[in-house]
């Protein structure tokens, strides 16, 4: 590990870039209550001030706008590389600047690792599996993506990235952990991101017809964002010799027809369910294998989806009062 002046000082200085993001703005919450130093790197593409608004007094935390595209020279023990929009939505909006945000940002961040020999995380992704032929998903499982389609930039963005990590593990001795997130919900999701949580509970709320893509049988498994920030932390923190990649969701399985169905329940929405044409290469079904996280970080999700979406319904609707 590195040794300068802020670890000598007893605590780490840590980066995370997308920390003004959905999940970024919860790890910075952890780390910070946690004692540690930290950077956050961002853009502000899909992330806001706002998120981090409640930490800003914090003098533990540092916030700096810079997009991870380009070189960045600082002094870290650690680095979180979140930066990456990840809502299907905000990724194909410029699908170009998606792909250089996970492979340039990637390189970047790794130089940045071999300059300060910091530990760096890789915040990877269920969709390197694609529209996955083997159901549940093991880590071992190579997966089935389309290398040209829409949403390739990211998915193929975050295989290229894992690629990076890997080689400046082999080549250059650098720390590295990659963990393949699964879809992720809870307070502080974009409410315009077109992710199927957030635009079912929003149209719930505005009793807004509920937008069903295709005929609402494709599956997802959705994980509570405080287990995910869990596992997370808990996966920087294990020996080096564990370095991923590693699956962390919550093997929870619904369809969104059902996950409309909890939501309506839940909320005390009348809304109607409209059905709408399924976007291209729409993955059919998702599941993770979460049998390596289980035994490697002693960790599983504890968190239920109908707790964690009263959570997220009570976030939604007081931002929606505001
Ligand atoms: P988010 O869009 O809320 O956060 C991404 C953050 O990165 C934002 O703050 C954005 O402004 C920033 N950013 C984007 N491009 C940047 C750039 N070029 N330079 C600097 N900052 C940039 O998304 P999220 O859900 O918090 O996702 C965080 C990470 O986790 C992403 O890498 C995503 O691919 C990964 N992930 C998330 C999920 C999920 O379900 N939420 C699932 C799998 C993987
Ligand atoms: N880099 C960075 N910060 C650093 C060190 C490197 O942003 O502290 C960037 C730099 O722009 C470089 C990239 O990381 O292009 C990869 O660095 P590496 O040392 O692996 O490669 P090289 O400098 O030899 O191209
Ligand atoms: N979806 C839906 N209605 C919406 C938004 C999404 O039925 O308003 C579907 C989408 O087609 C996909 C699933 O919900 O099958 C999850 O979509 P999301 O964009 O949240 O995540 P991803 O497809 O990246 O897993």
């Amino acid at each position: 590990m590195a040794s300068n002046a802020s670890s000598q000082l007893g605590n780490k200085k840590i980066l995370i870039t997308g920390g003004a993001g959905f999940l970024g703005s919860h790890l910075t919450e952890r780390l910070l209550e946690r004692g540690e130093e930290v950077l956050v790197v961002d853009n502000f593409f899909t992330g806001s001030k706002q998120n981090l608004a409640h930490l800003l007094g914090n003098p533990h935390l540092e916030v700096m706008r810079h997009d991870v595209t380009f070189p960045l020279y600082v002094e870290v023990n650690q680095i979180y590389n979140l930066a990456c929009p990840a809502s299907p939505v905000h990724y194909q909006h410029d699908p170009v600047q998606t792909t250089k945000t996970s492979v340039h940002g990637a390189i970047n961040m790794l130089g940045l690792a071999k300059r300060t020999r910091a530990r760096i995380l890789q915040a990877s992704t269920s969709e390197v599996y694609g529209d996955p032929e083997v159901h549940p998903q093991p880590e071992s499982y190579w997966g089935k993506v389309n290398p040209i389609g829409i949403r390739s930039c990211y998915d193929e963005g975050k295989r290229c990235a894992e690629t990076l990590f890997f080689d400046y593990y082999r080549q250059h001795a650098l720390e590295i952990k990659v963990v393949r997130i699964f879809n992720t919900y809870g307070p502080r999701m974009h409410p315009n991101d077109g992710r199927v949580v957030s635009n079912f509970i929003v149209q719930a709320l505005q009793g807004k017809d509920i937008t069903i893509y295709g005929d609402g049988q494709q599956t997802r498994s959705f994980c509570y964002v405080d287990d995910l920030i869990a596992a997370m932390m808990s996966m920087m923190d294990a020996p080096a010799d564990f370095i991923g990649p590693v699956n962390i969701g919550n093997p929870g399985e619904f369809t969104m027809l059902a996950l409309a169905e909890a939501i309506l329940k839940l909320s005390g929405s009348k809304s109607k369910l409209v059905f709408e044409p399924l976007p291209a290469d729409d993955p059919k079904q998702r599941q993770p294998d979460i049998a390596l996280a289980k035994a490697k970080l002693g960790w599983q999700p504890k968190v239920a989806l109908e707790d964690g979406l009263k959570e997220t319904i009570a976030y939604f609707r007081q931002l929606l009062a505001t």
